[in-house]
C-alpha cells in the first residue's frame, strides 16, 4: 500500500547547476598537474537520468604515469616530519572547507543527495581531516629492563591505490588521503565512475598543497581499479565498495602480497527492546536507515523490534516513510533523493519483486516511481522473516523490512545469523541492558541508542564478510603503517651459535 508522498522539484535549478558544472574544468591529477585522459565518458544526474557532464577517462598510459609520480615522491614524503603532513592536511581541510558551496553542489549534481546533506558531507570530512591531523602515532616501548629495550616503530608502507563506491563519494575521497598521506604515504585515488567529479575536484585542490606525486586522482571505467590493484609499484590497497569486487581485489592484490583494507557491504540489524522511548527515538531509527536513500553501508538494513513495542515502532516509521519529502536534490523541502544510478535501481527493485514474491506487507512504498530519474518510494516491509532476499542481502536502497521478536536472546541469534558483520545497535532507555545484548551482537561498530554515527576518532571496519582492517582513529593510521620490531640486546647471552 502506497501512502501519499511529497515529490519536490526544482527542475529550474537542477538545470542551471548542470550548465555551471559544465564550466569546471575536470582533468586527472598526476605529478600535482593536470593529465589529460581518452575516451570520454559521462556523468548522469541520479535525479533526471541523463548525462550532464563529460569526463576524459583514465587509461593504462595515466594509471602507470600515476604511479610513477607516486613513487618517486615517496622518499621524500616519507622523511617530512609528521608535524609537516599534518599541517598541509590542515591546509588541505581549509581549501576544501573555501569550496564547500561547489564541492556539496557536485555532490548533489553526480550523486543525487540532498543539497543540504552534501553540504554537512563536506563540513564533517574537512572537520576530520584536522581531526584526524591532531593524532599521531609514536613509537611503542614493549620492553625495557636489563636485558632488552625492544621497541616498535611504525613506518609507512609506499605507495597506497585507494578505490572507492559511489555513495559517500566526499567521505571516501577525504578518508583515504587523510590515512595515507598523514602515515607518511603517497596516493593514487580513483573514484567511481559513476561520482568522478567530487574527487577531480579534490585532486585538483590538493594541487596546490600537496607536493607533486604526493596526491594523485584519475577517473575512467572499473578496469582502473584493476590495474590500479594488481600494480607492482602499491603496497597497499584500501577498496571500499562490494563484496564481490573486493574479493576481485583481495585477489590482484595477493599475487605480491600488498597491504590490504577492505570495506566491504553491510546487512546491519538494530535491536529495539521493549523498554524503549519509542516518541524519542523513532525519528532517529527512521534516518538511520533512510539516511542516502538507504545507500549508507552502515544504515539500517533490518530492523528487529520487541513485541511489547511494535505497532507503535511500526506506525511511526510508516507515517514517516509515507510523509517522507523524495525529490531532487535542490529543491529545498527534500528528504529523500534518488537512488544514485539505473543499475542499482533495478536492484532495489528486484529485491522489492523477490520481498512481494515472499509474502511482503508493504506499509509503505513499494515501488519506483513513476517519473524520471531513479526515485523509489521509501519503503516499509512487514511480514518477511529470514530467508527472504530484503532480509539476507544489501538492498542499499529507500527500503527497511521490520521484524518481530520475542526476548533479546531470539533478537540476536537473528541478528547475527549473516555472513554480513559491519555494523550493529541496540536501543533501550537502560543503557547497562542495552550494553549487555550489545556485547552479543557480531559487527565491527555496535552503537547502544545510535546507528550510522561514524566518527573519525573511532576505528571502523567490518569483520565476517564485511571486510578486512580498520580506518580512522590511531588503529586506522597504524593499517597504513608497517610496525617494525627493534630489540636493543643489554646483557650477553648464549648465543645460538656455539662455536
Ligand atoms: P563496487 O564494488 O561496484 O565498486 C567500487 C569501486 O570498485 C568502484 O570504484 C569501481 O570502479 C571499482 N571496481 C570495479 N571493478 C573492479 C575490479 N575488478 N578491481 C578493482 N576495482 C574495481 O561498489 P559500489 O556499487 O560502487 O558501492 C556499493 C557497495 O559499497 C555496497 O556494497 C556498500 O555496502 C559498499 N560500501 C562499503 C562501505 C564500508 O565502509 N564498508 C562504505 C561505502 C560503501
Amino acid at each position: 500500500m502506497e501512502g501519499a508522498r511529497i515529490f519536490c522539484d526544482s527542475a529550474a535549478v537542477m538545470q542551471a547547476k548542470e550548465s555551471w558544472a559544465r564550466e569546471l574544468s575536470f582533468g586527472h591529477t598526476v605529478g600535482g598537474a593536470a593529465c589529460g585522459g581518452g575516451a570520454c565518458f559521462s556523468v548522469v544526474n541520479p535525479a533526471t537520468g541523463l548525462p550532464f557532464v563529460e569526463v576524459a577517462a583514465a587509461g593504462r598510459a595515466e594509471v602507470d604515469l600515476a604511479f610513477e609520480a607516486a613513487s618517486a615522491s615517496f622518499s621524500d614524503w616519507r622523511r617530512t616530519s609528521w608535524a609537516e603532513r599534518a599541517a598541509l592536511l590542515r591546509n588541505f581541510a581549509d581549501a576544501v572547507s573555501a569550496d564547500e558551496e561547489t564541492l556539496a553542489t557536485l555532490v548533489t549534481l553526480e550523486q543525487g543527495r540532498p543539497w543540504a546533506f552534501a553540504r554537512a558531507e563536506v563540513r564533517r570530512n574537512a572537520q576530520a581531516i584536522r581531526q584526524m591531523a591532531d593524532l599521531s602515532v609514536l613509537p611503542e616501548c614493549l620492553r625495557d629492563d636489563d636485558s632488552f629495550r625492544s621497541m616498535l616503530h611504525y613506518r609507512p608502507l609506499g605507495v597506497v591505490a585507494a578505490i572507492a563506491p559511489w555513495n559517500v563519494p566526499v567521505t571516501m575521497a577525504v578518508g583515504k588521503l587523510v590515512h595515507a598521506l598523514l602515515a607518511g604515504n603517497t596516493l593514487v585515488l580513483k573514484p567511481s565512475p559513476y561520482t568522478p567529479l567530487v574527487t577531480l575536484r579534490l585532486g585538483e585542490l590538493g594541487r596546490g598543497i600537496f607536493p607533486s606525486g604526493v596526491f594523485n586522482v584519475l577517473a575512467g571505467g572499473n578496469e582502473i581499479g584493476q590495474w590500479m590493484s594488481e600494480h607492482p609499484a602499491a603496497a597497499k590497497v584500501t577498496f571500499t565498495g562490494s563484496m564481490a569486487t573486493g574479493r576481485k581485489v583481495a585477489q590482484s592484490a595477493a599475487s605480491d602480497f600488498k597491504r590490504l583494507t577492505l570495506e566491504l557491504g553491510g546487512n546491519d540489524a538494530a535491536l529495539v527492546l521493549d523498554d524503549v522511548d519509542v516518541d524519542a527515538v523513532a525519528a532517529r531509527l527512521f534516518g538511520a536507515a533512510f539516511v542516502n536513500s538507504g545507500q549508507v553501508c552502515m544504515a539500517i538494513k533490518r530492523l528487529y523490534v520487541q513485541d511489547g513495542v511494535y505497532d507503535k515502532v511500526v506506525e511511526r516509521l510508516v507515517t514517516y516513510a509515507r510523509n517522507a519529502s523524495v525529490g531532487d536534490g535542490f529543491a529545498p523541502q527534500t528528504q529523500i533523493g534518488p537512488v544514485q544510478n539505473e543499475a542499482q535501481w533495478r536492484i532495489v527493485q528486484d529485491f522489492l519483486a523477490s520481498a512481494r514474491a515472499d509474502g511482503a506487507d508493504f506499509a509503505a512504498g513499494g515501488a519506483a516511481l513513476d517519473r524520471p530519474g531513479y526515485f523509489v518510494a521509501p519503503t516499509i516491509a512487514l511480514g518477511l522473516r529470514e530467508g527472504s532476499r530484503l532480509v539476507d542481502g544489501e538492498p542499499f536502497g529507500p527500503v527497511l523490512p521490520i521484524l518481530r521478536f520475542r526476548d533479546a536472546e531470539e533478537g540476536v541469534a537473528r541478528a547475527n545469523a549473516t555472513p554480513y558483520g559491519l555494523g550493529a545497535s541496540v536501543w533501550s532507555d537502560d543503557p547497562d541492558r542495552a550494553e549487555q545484548v550489545a556485547a552479543s551482537l557480531e559487527a565491527g561498530t555496535i552503537w547502544v541508542n545510535d546507528h550510522a554515527a561514524p566518527d573519525p576518532m573511532v576505528p571502523f571496519g567490518g569483520i565476517k564478510r564485511s571486510g578486512i582492517g580498520r580506518e580512522s582513529g590511531l588503529l586506522g593510521l597504524k593499517n597504513f603503517m608497517e610496525p617494525v620490531s627493534v630489540i636493543t640486546s643489554r646483557t650477553p647471552r648464549m648465543s645460538w651459535f656455539v662455536p
